[in-house]
């Protein structure tokens, strides 16, 4: 039997591999590849992602935790001059040192269960990229492309969207893969901002004054803030930034919190 066939699945890191040549064209033309591109790949799995990349860029860089694919990715590849594989956890280190220079781009179909801390490590690391596209469970997606105003809009999609343009490309449909599994897809496309939507220098607070905003989402922006932060400093800050005390945090656009992040640097200095 061949090792294709033996492999089992994992579902604790999120092995639902894609099948669909088409869904799979359509990630790398949503990345706009080009001859030069340097592609990262977060969890190649068997490679069928790998090999559409390859064929688009100059260089890909696949970083996958599971060893057991590595006899078969090898054999898979050994032709593949520019396709080089990285056996690690892609939490641990940073992705700077697979840069030769030039931003890269990061095309992934995610492993679900860590979808977040990848996002949130993308978002550190968004220096390094020109374009980031990945595949999400749908309502993750939704999440994080989500407008002001809706349920899913939440402290995910203010930071991604303090830093880039988010869109929801196109929906995948979970038979697309195999195993198949119990969600629903959506690929997301990440273009970085020219600049971040709040001053560079008050990232820390904007983070913190977005979590906290939206800790209690039932409570009006003064009380759920009010948890964390003094009282009058909170509505000093809330008139200083022009936000009027009443409103709920998934009420408040991307530019809003980052005026009041402003305003608190500005109180606390
Ligand atoms: N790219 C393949 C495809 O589209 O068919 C596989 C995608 S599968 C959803 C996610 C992949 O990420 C799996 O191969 C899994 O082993 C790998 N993975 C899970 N956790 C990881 C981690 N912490 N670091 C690197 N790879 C990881």
């Amino acid at each position: 039997m061949k090792r294709e066939q033996i492999f089992r699945q994992t579902k604790r890191l999120g092995q639902n591999f894609l099948n669909d040549p088409n869904i799979l064209r359509k990630i790398c033309a949503a990345a706009k590849l080009r001859e030069e591109d340097q592609v990262i790949e977060i969890g190649p799995g068997k490679g069928s992602l790998t090999e559409h990349l390859a064929l688009g860029a100059s260089a890909v860089t696949a970083i996958e935790k599971d060893t057991r694919l590595r006899t078969f990715l090898d054999e898979k590849f050994a032709e593949s001059e520019n396709v080089r594989f990285v056996y690690e956890d892609v939490l641990k280190g940073s992705f700077s040192r697979f840069s030769t220079g030039g931003k890269m781009k990061l095309v992934s179909n995610l492993p679900y269960n860590i979808s977040s801390q990848i996002l949130l490590k993308l978002l550190d690391e968004r220096e390094l990229f020109s374009k980031i596209v990945v595949m999400l469970q749908k309502e993750v997606a939704q999440r994080i492309s989500s407008p002001k105003g809706r349920k899913s809009y939440g402290s995910l999609s203010v930071f991604l969207q303090s830093c880039f343009s988010v869109e929801l490309a196109f929906r995948v449909s979970r038979h697309a893969f195999y195993p198949v599994p119990e969600v629903d897809s959506a690929v997301v496309v990440l273009d970085p901002l020219k600049e971040p939507v709040f001053p560079v220098s008050n990232e820390k607070t904007f983070r913190t004054v977005t979590r906290h905003a939206f800790s209690s989402r039932r409570k009006i922006i003064r009380n759920s803030l009010g948890n964390f932060f003094e009282r009058e400093a909170v509505e000093r800050a809330l008139s200083d930034s022009g936000i009027d005390q009443g409103r709920r945090a998934e009420s408040l656009s991307v530019e809003e919190f980052a005026r009041l992040a402003d305003s608190f640097r500005k109180i606390n200095q």
